[in-house]
């Protein structure tokens, strides 16, 4: 089968029409028609060769939503027609001590959907059975894409920190993952305390679930929350206060990273002993969490805010992102 795609063939460069050939498919494996594809800030990281990690041509995308196409002989889970959504992982080793254990996004064969392979800005993309997820019946496949990437990403630290609705959480960073991060909390019943550099998004992180906003910039901000937040979630990739955020945590509280910060994040050990605190990260979310992540979405009507932009005009999407002007999550459509 030939995809038609949109791949870079260098750092920094612009999307072109990019064709490729996708063998026959394994008796694994599922191809997907996609419907919509998110613009995640890691693949900016990844269009710009940031980790290390790119292979030219790359096509990027990984906040799929569309419907399967063909299924391998072995797949029992899905069928042609099903409206389904993938991420960052597409493939998993079904083996090791991790995805025995359910804990699939710490596989250490996992293969990313971006990297050695192509991803969802094309009009098909192919993963391994366990990362194809079903949509939720009534869901709004042209907003679900977001959540196969940056929705999981967030939802995951909240469950493995256990957070409770009686506690109080902040979010640093209120873009794309953030703000799901942000909606997620509210209807987790917490107090939610959103740090975000740009101020002229006050009114609506308001109205998206914040009980208060902060300027993630100015620690001085931070006085009315010393020793009150059980979790906070970074999902910045930039340089901040990090002693300043760990003195907002509760007893036993912990900062868990999702950005992929660039520089080291410099931490006292004293600011972690003296009240039993953490700091923390993680990829993405398993696919069984991805399941029970897109349950709550569908019971509480939770979606992405989104910008949609048509396929072809990629380019324009990278750029809106690089600008810090999506509000919230840029959604391709095919
Ligand atoms: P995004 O939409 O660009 O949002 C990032 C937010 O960070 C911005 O909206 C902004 O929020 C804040 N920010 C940006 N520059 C800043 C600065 N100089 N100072 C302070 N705040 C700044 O990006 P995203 O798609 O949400 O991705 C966020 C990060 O998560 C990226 O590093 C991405 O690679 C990573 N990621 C990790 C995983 C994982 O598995 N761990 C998965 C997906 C993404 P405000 O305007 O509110 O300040
Ligand atoms: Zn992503």
């Amino acid at each position: 089968m030939k995809v038609q795609a949109f791949a870079v063939k260098e750092p920094k460069g612009k999307l072109e029409p990019f064709s490729y050939e996708l063998n026959e498919i394994g008796i694994e494996e599922v191809d997907i028609k996609v419907s919509y594809c998110g613009v995640c800030h890691s693949d900016l990281s990844m269009i710009n060769n940031e980790w290390g990690l790119t292979e030219y041509p790359l096509v990027p995308g990984h906040e799929i939503a569309g419907e399967v196409v063909a299924v391998g002989s072995s797949v029992k889970n899905l069928k042609v027609g099903d409206k389904v959504g993938m991420g960052w992982v597409s493939e998993s080793c079904m083996t090791c001590s991790e995805c025995m254990g359910g804990d699939h996004n710490l596989c250490s064969s996992n293969e990313a959907t971006i990297v050695g392979r192509h991803g969802g800005f094309a009009d098909y993309v192919r993963g391994h059975w366990s990362w194809v997820i079903p949509i939720p019946e009534g869901m709004d496949t042209s907003k679900v894409g977001p959540l196969f990437c940056g929705g999981i990403t967030v939802f995951n630290p909240i469950v493995i920190a256990g957070v409770q609705p009686t506690d109080s959480v902040g979010v640093i960073g209120i873009g794309g993952l953030g703000h799901m991060a942000l909606k997620f909390l509210k209807h987790w019943g917490c107090e939610v305390i959103a740090f975000s550099s740009n101020l002229d998004k006050k009114e609506e992180i308001l109205s998206m679930g914040a009980t208060k906003v902060v300027n993630s910039r100015d620690p001085k901000e931070f006085e009315s929350i010393q020793g009150k937040l059980k979790l906070i979630l970074n999902t910045t990739n930039v340089k901040l206060d990090w002693n300043a955020y760990i003195a907002a945590l509760a007893p036993k509280g912990k900062l868990h990273t999702v950005g992929a910060v660039a520089e080291p994040m410099e931490i006292a050990a004293w600011n972690l002993l003296d009240k039993q605190k953490s700091v923390g990260g993680s990829p993405l979310g398993s696919p069984e969490l991805t399941k029970k992540m897109l349950e709550f979405c569908a019971r509480h009507d939770i979606y992405p805010t989104v910008e949609e932009f048509p396929m072809d005009k990629v380019n324009e999407a990278i750029e809106h992102l690089e600008q810090g002007k999506a509000r919230y999550r840029i959604v391709l459509k095919n």
